[in-house]
């Protein structure tokens, strides 16, 4: 690969240079992604996952190239059991450790400072607090991660490019399945019998906080329909800044 043999923090990360390292990369495929982060980051690089069908993927794909890197996932202290339960039956089948990345932030805390069920009263700002300021913590000293976000998930990551600077938590962003479809993800996942939340399997597409995620009609076209349902919200701010983003 034409970029594998070049540092990237010897060059200014210009619209240009990424230009070309994105172009090139179309073709490439996730696990050529993956190799060239791991080239150019080697352990400065990091996963980032909610366990799931994309993080499932790329935990086995890096497990299956001998690619030993740090994952972690945030927990808010609001995920489902069966979320907790998946990342202990990864840990076992992968010999992993996964990093738990929170705030320190109680619950209960919160609820003293901005009120009960901030989730329904403001729900960027819960994510600030419980998602977004946790992450830019645990990445002030790393230099890429890489995360499961493709184009084709929903109308707010269609531009998802396979190299990206994100300019909230200054690190380099990777986002190896960007031009995969979901299909593709689970045709992968069930022809390798890899583990998957079994949520899925009751209706829920994508799986967030327990207050946040609901079961959806198999209609909707939308991967990520059933998050914050009814809400004027699609995404937490980990990957698109929200208004509460400046929120310290
Ligand atoms: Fe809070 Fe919901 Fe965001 Fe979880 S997804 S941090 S509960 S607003």
């Amino acid at each position: 690969m034409q970029y594998e043999d070049q540092n990237i923090f010897n060059q200014k990360l210009t619209d240009d240079f990424l230009d070309r390292l994105n172009s090139e990369l179309e073709a490439a495929g996730p696990s050529q992604v993956l190799f060239w982060g791991y080239h150019t980051f080697g352990t400065d690089m990091v996963l980032g996952t909610g366990f799931g069908p994309s993080g499932m993927f790329l935990i086995y794909r890096l497990w299956e190239m001998g690619i030993k890197i740090p994952i972690f996932y945030l927990d808010t202290h609001l995920l489902f059991d069966e979320t907790y339960a998946l990342k202990e039956r990864i840990e076992k089948r992968f010999n992993l450790t996964i990093t738990r990345v929170s705030t320190d932030l109680s619950l209960g805390q919160q609820a003293e400072r901005f009120g009960q069920e901030l989730w329904k009263t403001d729900p960027n700002r819960c994510c600030h607090l419980r998602k977004v300021l946790p992450l830019r913590n645990y990445l002030s000293e790393k230099k890429a991660w890489i995360t499961g976000l493709r184009r084709a998930q929903s109308k707010d990551r269609r531009n998802t490019q396979f190299v990206e600077w994100d300019p909230e938590n200054e690190v380099v962003k990777i986002n190896p399945l960007a031009n995969w479809t979901g299909r593709e993800v689970w045709n992968y996942i069930e022809s390798k019998e890899l583990p998957y939340n079994p949520l899925h399997d009751e209706g829920y597409p994508s799986i967030g906080c327990i207050p946040c995620t609901s079961v959806v009609d198999a209609e909707s076209k939308d991967e990520r329909r059933g998050r914050w349902k009814g809400l004027d919200k699609t995404e937490c701010g980990i990957h698109h800044p929200t208004q509460k983003n400046n929120i310290e």
